[in-house]
């Protein structure tokens, strides 16, 4: 049986079966551990589907302790859809399968179930594809997020474009209005390809990072002169010392703040509040930085997922304004690419402190 099994491992690597045979004396001792070391689950079962051999990966992956050699499999592990592979792989000799859930650790495995006429022994091989699949999920979602995005921008800019060649060209109100809106969608879209040209930079590690000793104090200011310039109702109060340093890169830092106190001035504004706070704690090795606003905040089960792609809090205060729910995304792969961590608790009496820490000099 395990000569099937190692002719499935060596298929796409030209070895003969006559080599198969002749090295499988060793191998069936062998195969066992060598899988162990790849990561490959092994279980062989005999006619009975009794356990004749399990191996380390296996028996952790599935949770089975190894003294469970002579049981039942269903005794010890009874999953559905492994028993009706087991049973297909009787009818047509081998059979694969992707199963998800599986405890403990929730993880998927991709089984390929072997059955040998001869001997009646079932061999099953078990991959883990738990990786895998979540970065499939992840690819999917983007998509999904990403043409949900793009849907609306490119719907009112065609419709409104259409309108225009239609005749309402003519009437210069309707043409202003509708030029307006054509101009607002696409500047919503330019941001959205910025924002996500952005994210696939960083996330596949093409960001270029120049990680130095820097004063902060200057690219702080320089955030909240440009906020300021487009809410000049706004007040932002300083508390950042001018001879601070941090390792950080200048670039990536200034797309951080600009983010974070960008969503503070559109978010954290009420007409109770018009205050932005921006305080700094020297930890010792490293500096805690904090943005807070005094606005509607956050609810807590929402405080992480802020920073998911896509993001937005279902609520007039975000639904009203406009955004791609990408920036905070972007801020926490930056902060983390410089070393630091990002995340957000709740300002008293209300409202968010977003923060971030980033390392001193050793
Ligand atoms: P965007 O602002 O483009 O929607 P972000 O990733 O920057 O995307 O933010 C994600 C969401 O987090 C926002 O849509 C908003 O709902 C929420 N949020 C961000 N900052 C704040 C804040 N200071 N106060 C309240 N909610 C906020």
């Amino acid at each position: 049986m395990l000569s099937k099994v190692l002719r499935l491992f060596t298929k796409d690597k030209k070895i003969e079966s006559t080599e198969v045979d002749q090295s499988l004396s060793l191998t069936t001792k062998e195969l066992p551990q060598i899988l162990d070391k790849t990561g490959i689950g092994l279980i062989v079962l005999d006619s009975n589907d009794c356990i004749t051999q399990i191996n380390s990966v296996a028996s952790l992956d599935l949770n089975i302790p190894k003294d469970y050699e002579g049981s039942k499999l269903v005794e010890v592990f009874n999953n559905g859809e492994i028993i009706s592979l087991i049973k297909s792989a009787k009818v047509d000799t081998s059979a694969e399968e992707e199963i998800f859930g599986v405890e403990p650790g929730n993880k998927s495995f991709l089984v390929n179930a072997t059955f040998d006429s001869d001997s009646s022994e079932t061999t099953l091989v078990f991959i883990d594809i738990t990786r895998i699949k979540k970065l499939e999920n992840i690819r999917k979602d983007f998509i999904a997020n990403l043409s949900h995005e793009l849907r609306t921008p490119v719907a009112v800019i065609r419709a409104n474009s259409e309108s225009l060649v239609d005749g309402a060209l003519d009437d210069k109100e309707i043409a202003q209005k509708f030029s307006n809106a054509i101009l607002k969608n696409s500047e919503k879209l330019s941001y959205l390809l910025e924002d996500i040209l952005n994210l696939s930079t960083i996330e596949s590690g093409e960001y270029n990072l120049e990680l130095a000793e820097n004063g902060v104090s200057d690219i702080f200011k320089t955030s909240i002169n440009s906020v300021l310039t487009n809410n000049p109702d706004v007040e932002i109060i300083n508390n950042i010392s001018s001879d601070i340093k941090v390792i950080c890169d200048i670039k990536a830092l200034s797309q951080v703040i600009d983010n974070i106190v960008e969503n503070a001035v559109k978010y954290g504004i009420t007409e109770g509040s018009n205050e932005i706070i921006i305080n700094m704690k020297d930890q010792g090795s490293k500096v805690r930085f904090e943005i807070e606003d005094h606005g509607q905040g956050i609810p807590a089960d929402q405080r992480e997922r802020v920073f998911e792609r896509f993001f937005r809090i279902q609520n007039n205060n975000t639904s009203l304004k406009e955004g791609t729910g990408l920036g905070l995304s972007i801020v926490k792969n930056l902060v983390n690419l410089m070393g630091g961590s990002a995340g957000n608790e709740k300002a008293y009496p209300e409202g968010t402190i977003f923060w971030f820490t980033l390392n001193k000099k050793n």
